[in-house]
C-alpha cells in the first residue's frame, strides 16, 4: 500500500497518508491541501563512516592515523 509521510505547511503537523489515484492529500489537522510531500528513509547506505579495516585511510595501527604510515613502509 503507498503511504505517504506529508509535512502540512500550515500546521507543521507531520501526517502519513494513504493516497490512491487522483486522490488529494488533505491534512486531517487543519485540511489543508497544502502538504509537503517527505521522502521516504532509505537506511543502509553509509559511505563515509569508517570503521572499515584495511581500507581507506590508514593500515590500521595507532601509530598510522590517516593514513600517515603509508611513507613507512
Ligand atoms: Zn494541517
Amino acid at each position: 500500500m503507498p503511504l505517504y509521510e506529508y509535512s502540512c505547511q500550515k500546521c507543521s503537523q507531520k501526517i502519513e497518508l494513504l493516497i490512491r489515484g487522483d486522490e488529494k492529500p488533505e491534512c486531517p489537522h487543519c485540511q489543508s491541501t497544502k502538504l509537503t510531500k517527505l521522502l521516504s528513509v532509505v537506511s543502509g547506505h553509509v559511505s563515509n563512516g569508517g570503521g572499515d579495516s584495511g581500507a581507506a585511510g590508514g593500515c590500521g595501527r595507532p601509530q598510522c592515523g590517516m593514513g600517515g604510515c603509508a611513507g613507512l613502509g
